[in-house]
Parts: structure tokens; C-alpha cells; sequence
């Protein structure tokens, strides 16, 4: 038997109350634009679901497309059919011998009140059915099949496999955030952890060239067509960063210069974070990794800003950031080799304990203020769909 359509479910949405039609909508339309190669496909979108109807089409690549969009919980593969109790008997039978196990349980919903079969009596028409036809037996504790009568206003549907989906909040729904991407590992899994959450990203990348080369510009757009699948359209701003380092360079005692340079980062994001309106930064440390990363250095680090900060994978180690990476497909994109300003610049010996007050002792040989202005007024910005 054929699904005629693809039940997506909520979760987590359904507790948010009067917010939940907005969240629908966001939903609805991500899911459009998703799917925007299968104009075959048609939507319903109502109060508790959203129906992706097939149209004969193939299921598998529309659910696979469908299980990576964030604020979707669950898809129900379903067959949708009239409302009438003879359908229902035959469809749900048809069913549930497709499927494999032993036992199963009936459970029946009747949104339509008109229906003039309540649903304990539907389930008691239904489940003698599939007694007599199979060899099939109920448990209604721990059944291996469940099969799902859902009657509504439209008609029936009639479900036994229901596939997780992802979860999360649809993209949208938490406001803006300026994510810092270096073309490493980390700072792409901070930022589809931060989509998951219905966070709509911007990212911003430092690049000092020429020490740094247009192949990692490259990178960072393959990596955001991974995110695409999360986000479909993703703002990049490119900011020239070279005259700030090497300047730093000039200026400070070599084991400061990656503490600096971080703060410097940190300010440039705030401005651009402010200008385009994201309520926070978001960047890919991870506590203790490396000595810009420990708790001292992101404490004299992180004081020059006032935003929030989000650090989506700082309680997490690196095995556990791989695996993250390898599952949304950026992996093997960040492990291309390529050479990042924090490497080229890379000091012997940096301060895992840096002193706020020698920090700025350093700060003030140079007016990074119009340095810091000039390299926002040029920031080359792309968008990557
Ligand atoms: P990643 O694997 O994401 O590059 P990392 O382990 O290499 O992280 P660092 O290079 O120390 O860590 O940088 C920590 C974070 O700072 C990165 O995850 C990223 O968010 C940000 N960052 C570092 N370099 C840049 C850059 N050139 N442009 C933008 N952000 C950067
Ligand atoms: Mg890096």
C-alpha cells in the first residue's frame, strides 16, 4: 500500500502556546523551501500538522530532506483515506501487514465530531479485523506495531511508522545571532547547534590575507552550503583583518598577541553584530582546548564586549564535536588543510593566565578604534544559497 502523505509533528512546538501560529507559519514556509525541487508536492498546513502530500511520489528523499529541518519532532508515513469505517477496516489491515512483529495496539483520534462513531468503538471495529486476517496479536502495553487512526475534518489517516526527525525550533522563531567561522571543525557544529534552537545565523570570518589565501573563502562557502540544509540562505561577512594583526604583532610581547587578537575579534563581531541587528555572538571554543580558550583568557577576553557571548560547544570535548561534524557533513570540509590567521600568527608560547592589565598596557601603543572602524567600513559581504 502506497503513503499518500508525510505527517510532520511538533513536539516541542506544541507547548508555546498563542506563539504557536507564528511558529507554524516559519515552519511551513522552511519546509517549502526545502522541498522547493518537488513541485509535485502539496502542503496542508493546519493547527497540529503539517501534511507534505506525495502526489505518488517516493517518500524516502522527501523524509530524508524532511528528518535535518529544525522544530520538526516526527514524521508519520500515513495513507490518507474518506472517512467512512469500511475504508478504515480495509486500509488498517492492508497496513499493518506490510509491517513486521507479533503484536500490536489500535489507538484511534477523532477530531471530526461529526464522525458518528466515537473512537473506542472504532478501535473495537478495527482491531477483530486484524485478529481474524492475521496471526498478528494485542498487547496493549508494549506492542511491536502501533497502528494510528487519526479521523479528521478532511478525512483519515491511517499511520503504523513513525521516523524522529530532529527537533528544535524552527529556524527563525530566536532572533538573529553573528557567528564567529573560522574553517575549522568547531565553529561549524557551534553553528548548527545554534540553528537547532530556531536561530537564524549571520557568520562573520577574519581573513588577513595575503597570509591567509582565497582557498579558505572557498572552504567556508562549502561549508555554508552544508548549513544551507539547516538555514537556505546564510549571510557571510568577510572582514580584512591583516593590518589589525600584524600591527599586534608590532605592539605586544609575542605570548599576548593571540589573547589581543581575540579581543580584537571579539569587538569587530559586536559592531557588525549590532549593525545588522543580531541579539548575540556565537563562536566555537571549547573550554580548555587551546590557551585562548581556558576560563582566564576567555574572562580577559570576553570583557571587552557587552553582547552575549554563546559558545554552543564549550562543554564538549573534541571526539564529541567530531561526531557532531561528521553527521551534518562539514568534517570532511574543515580537515581540508588551509591556513587560518590564529595559525600563521601562532605564538610558542601563549598565555593560558593572561593579565587584563598588561593586556592593556599593550592596547594602548596603537588606536585600534579606527583600525577597528576602518576594517568594519570595508567588510566584503556574501550570501551563500
Ligand atoms: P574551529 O575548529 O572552529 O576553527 P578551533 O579549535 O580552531 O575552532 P580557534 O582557532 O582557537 O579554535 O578559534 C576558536 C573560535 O574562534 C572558532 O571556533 C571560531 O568561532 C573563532 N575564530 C577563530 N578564527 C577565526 C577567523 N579567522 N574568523 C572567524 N572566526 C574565527
Ligand atoms: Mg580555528
Amino acid at each position: 500500500m502506497k503513503y499518500t502523505s508525510i505527517m510532520v509533528r511538533f513536539g516541542e512546538l506544541s507547548t508555546k502556546g498563542k506563539n504557536k501560529k507564528d511558529f507554524i507559519r516559519m515552519l511551513a514556509d522552511n519546509i517549502r523551501h526545502a522541498l522547493k525541487e518537488y513541485p509535485e508536492l502539496t502542503y496542508d498546513v493546519l493547527y497540529d500538522h503539517i501534511y507534505v502530500n506525495l502526489n505518488d511520489l517516493d517518500y524516502e528523499p522527501i523524509v530524508n530532506i524532511l528528518k535535518d529541518i529544525s522544530g520538526i519532532q516526527a514524521l508519520s508515513l500515513v495513507v490518507k483515506i474518506a472517512s467512512d469505517i469500511e475504508v478504515i477496516k480495509n486500509t488498517a489491515l492492508e497496513l499493518i501487514k506490510q509491517e513486521k512483529g507479533r503484536t500490536f495496539k489500535v489507538t484511534c483520534k477523532r477530531g471530526n465530531k461529526r464522525f458518528p462513531i466515537v473512537s473506542d468503538d472504532i478501535i473495537r471495529m478495527v482491531a477483530p479485523v486484524i485478529l481474524k486476517n492475521t496471526n498478528l496479536k494485542v498487547d496493549v502495553h508494549q506492542p511491536d506495531i502501533k497502528l494510528s487512526i487519526e479521523v479528521r475534518d478532511e478525512g483519515t489517516y491511517v499511520f503504523t511508522k513513525t521516523i524522529l526527525a530532529s527537533g528544535g525550533y524552527p529556524i527563525g522563531v530566536a532572533g538573529k545571532v553573528m557567528m564567529m567561522l573560522s574553517g575549522g571543525i568547531d565553529s561549524p557544529v557551534a553553528s548548527y547547534l545554534l540553528m537547532k534552537r530556531g536561530v537564524i545565523l549571520e557568520c562573520i570570518h577574519f581573513a588577513s590575507p595575503p597570509y591567509t589565501s582565497e582557498a579558505v573563502i572557498d572552504k567556508l562557502k562549502d561549508i555554508l552550503k552544508q548549513l544551507n540544509k539547516f538555514q537556505y540562505s546564510i549571510k557571510l561577512h568577510i572582514v580584512p583583518f591583516t593590518k589589525i594583526q600584524t600591527k599586534i604583532y608590532e605592539v605586544s610581547d609575542e605570548s599576548y598577541a593571540i589573547t589581543i587578537m581575540r579581543r580584537m575579534m571579539y569587538r569587530l563581531a559586536e559592531k557588525l553584530a549590532d549593525k545588522h541587528k543580531c541579539l548575540a555572538v556565537a563562536n566555537g571554543e571549547s573550554i580548555g582546548q587551546v590557551a585562548s580558550q581556558t576560563l582566564d583568557s576567555m574572562r580577559v577576553i570576553e570583557e571587552v564586549v557587552k553582547i552575549p557571548v554563546i559558545r554552543p560547544v564549550c562543554v564538549l570535548d573534541k571526539l564529541e564535536i567530531i561526531k557532531i561534524a561528521k553527521q551534518i557533513k562539514t568534517y570532511e570540509i574543515s580537515i581540508r588543510p588551509f591556513e587560518d590567521c590564529c595559525t600563521i600568527f601562532a605564538p610558542k608560547n601563549p598565555k593560558t593566565k593572561p593579565r587584563l592589565h598588561e593586556v592593556e598596557f599593550f592596547e594602548k601603543k596603537f588606536d585600534y578604534e579606527s583600525l577597528i572602524d576602518e576594517a568594519i567600513a570595508n567588510v566584503n559581504t556574501i550570501t551563500i544559497s
